[in-house]
């Protein structure tokens, strides 16, 4: 069984339960093997460790039925905050914009 370093997609059970989820070893090419690494932070890798499908682009990937990653693919970067900072971010704009704008509301209700 595979799982995915990034996004711990597990090749029996995908968080999405999709079947075209594949799972990539590091590349055998050193250079390319060290802009991974790049990405992901880390500075060694192993032979057990797999990236799937869902950490790289479509466009990564060689067109055809098989999915072939290209030999200069490289995997998305993984911010595991960005989306609640995100989420965050936006909640205080609604507190504070409420805030200011329900007595603005108001005033012109009364004009
Ligand atoms: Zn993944």
């Amino acid at each position: 069984m595979h799982k995915c370093i990034v996004c711990g997609n597990k090749s029996k059970y995908t968080k999405v339960n999709r079947p075209g989820v594949i799972y990539h070893g590091f590349p055998k090419n050193a250079y390319m093997k060290k802009k991974w690494f790049k990405v992901f932070g880390i500075d060694r890798c192993h032979d057990w460790q797999r990236i799937c499908s869902d950490d790289f682009l479509e466009e990564n990937y060689k067109p055809g039925k098989k999915r072939f990653l290209f030999s200069n693919a490289i995997p998305l970067p993984y911010n595991p905050n960005g989306f609640l900072s995100n989420y965050a971010t936006q909640s205080n704009d609604v507190e504070t914009g409420n805030n200011v704008i329900l007595p603005m509301e108001q005033n012109i209700i009364q004009i």
